[in-house]
Order: C-alpha cells, then structure tokens, then sequence
C-alpha cells in the first residue's frame, strides 16, 4: 500500500469539500429560485445555411440573488445531480411554450421551438403526458415543437429511450441528438435512433478552421448524417471562416454568434415579426 502524506492529503480532498459546499449552495439557489419563479430562458435563433429564420433552441437562464447569474454549465449539472432537472426542464419549457404559441398565431412561418431534456427526465413515465400537455395546453402542432437530448442516451438503456423516443415522434415532435460528436454513439446506435436533427457539437466548430482533420470530422458527420436521412445543424458558429467551410460542405443549419445570441423574448419576437406588428 502506498502511503500519502498530509499535504498531498490535502490537495486530493480539498477540492472535493469545495465542490460540495459549491454544490450544496447551487442546489439551495435552484430550489429558491423554483419557488419563486425566477427560472427563465433565452432564445438563440437557428437559421438555414441561406441565414432564412428555422426556429429557437431555449435556454434556461437562473439569476443569481447574490448578483449576476448563475450559467447553466454550473446549474444543469448540480440539478441533474440532485434530482431537480425535471422541474427546470419543465418550467423553460412550459415557458417558452407559452411566449411561442404567441408568436406561431401571428405569424405564417412554420418555426420550430427546441427545448433541452435531459436524459433522466426523458426516461420518467410521465414525460410524454407533460409533452402532450403542453401540445394541448398551448396549442403547438407538435411538428413545430423539438426535443434535444445528448447522445448519452442511446448508451444509458437503450431500448428503454428508444421506446420514449418513439412515444414522442408519434406525437409529430421532433427529436434532435445534442452535442453530437462527444459521446459514444457508433452508426449502429444511430441506425436504430428515430431522431430528426444531429446538432454537431460546437467544439468541432471551434477547430474547423485550424485543423483539417476536424474540418473531414464535420464533413463525415454531415455526409453519413444525410446517408441516413437526417438533417444537422452546427451550434457554436461564430465566423465568416467556419460558414463558409459549413457552407462548402453541406450543412443545413446554423446557430452561433455570427447570427445570433440567445436573446430575451421581446427580441426573439422582433426577429419573427419584425419591427411594424
Ligand atoms: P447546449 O445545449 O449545447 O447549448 C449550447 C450552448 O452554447 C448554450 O450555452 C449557448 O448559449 C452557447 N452558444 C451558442 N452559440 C455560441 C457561440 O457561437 N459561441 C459560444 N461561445 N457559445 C455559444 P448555455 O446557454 O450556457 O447552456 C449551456 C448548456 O446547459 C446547454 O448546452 C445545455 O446542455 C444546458 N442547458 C441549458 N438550458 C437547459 C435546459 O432548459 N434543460 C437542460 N436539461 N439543459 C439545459
Ligand atoms: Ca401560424
Ligand atoms: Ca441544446
Ligand atoms: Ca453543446
């Protein structure tokens, strides 16, 4: 048995007491903030590679009653952890529901509202009744409404999300894989997925214009992802450089910087119907 002595003691464990103060003090924030209602969202816009206006993906925003806010990189995963991702996922998506069956009446443009769910919400029972609910409730067709789940999905019980997944497309909801590219997923796994939409991950994006081989790496995933009759969008495009390529290379959809931020909804709703209504 290798011995450690106390200073390297101290550096193995002191990180794992912040972390869990960190969490504990997230997790009070998340569960305040449901209580009273202080969980909102953003939209990013998504266009086609002509910049023609596709839909928005919502993003959960949470402010941080100490000041500022609190991103969702630190705030998903602490509710992921303590079993409070479900309430989040729904209150964005209820919300942004809301605000877009709005914008849908006014307008002729057959736009899409994506939302995040995270892989152990989709698995509980009653997700396709929330789903189905909020079609009703808010008078969406489910052909506008699409569902992004991370790739993780097609390892962790795999028949199990297969038959959700299934569940939710006879609805006409679409399904998206997010941050495609990071996980496990081998064309086998792909083959049996239902999904709509692979959403390349941005960090591929971001190396597109430095590295050929992660410039053939977004061109391979789009090609097969074509082969096998889905359609793929970029997250994370941020210059003229990385259009281009994605442009040269087929891509269908854009959504990053260069077109658009996640946006407050009086702008989302200004970005539909234009300054007059
Ligand atoms: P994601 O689903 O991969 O979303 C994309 C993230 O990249 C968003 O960060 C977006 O604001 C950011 N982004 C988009 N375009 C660009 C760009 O051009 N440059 C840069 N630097 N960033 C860009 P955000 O809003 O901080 O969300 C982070 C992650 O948190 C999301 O990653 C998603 O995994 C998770 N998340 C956010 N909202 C929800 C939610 O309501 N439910 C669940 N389960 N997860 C959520
Ligand atoms: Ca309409
Ligand atoms: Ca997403
Ligand atoms: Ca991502």
């Amino acid at each position: 048995v290798k011995r450690t002595n106390n200073s390297e003691h101290l550096t193995r464990f002191t990180p794992d007491l912040l972390n869990v103060e960190k969490t504990l003090e997230i997790e009070r924030k998340i569960r305040t903030a449901l209580e009273e209602d202080r969980i909102y969202f953003v939209l990013q816009p998504q266009y086609d590679i002509s910049h023609k206006l596709r839909g928005f993906e919502a993003l959960a925003r949470m402010d941080d009653p100490d000041g500022g806010n609190i991103s969702p990189v630190e705030f998903i995963p602490v509710a992921e952890k303590v079993g409070l991702i479900d309430k989040v996922d729904l209150r964005v998506l209820r919300k942004a529901a809301d605000f877009f069956s709005r914008i849908i009446k006014k307008s002729d443009d057959d736009i899409t509202l994506s939302v995040n769910v995270s892989v152990k919400h989709l698995m509980k029972n009653d997700f396709i009744d929330e789903i189905k609910d909020v079609i009703n409730s808010f008078g969406i067709p489910g052909s506008q409404l699409e569902i992004e789940i991370t790739e993780s999905v097609m390892i962790d019980s795999a028949e199990k999300a297969l038959q959700c997944i299934n569940d939710i497309k006879s609805l006409g909801v679409k399904i998206a894989i997010d941050d495609f590219g990071t996980g496990y997923s081998s064309l086998s796994y792909l083959n049996k997925f239902p999904a709509d939409l692979l959403k390349i991950d941005k960090s591929f994006i971001d190396k597109m214009n430095t590295s050929e081989s992660s410039k053939q790496y977004v061109a391979a995933i789009i090609s097969i992802g074509h082969i096998m009759d889905f359609e793929v969008i970029s997250e994370g495009v941020e210059d003229d450089q990385q259009l281009e390529i994605l442009r040269d290379i087929g891509c269908d959809f854009i959504q990053g910087y260069i077109w658009g931020r996640p946006l407050p909804q009086e702008e989302a709703e200004l970005l539909v119907l234009g300054g007059s209504s």
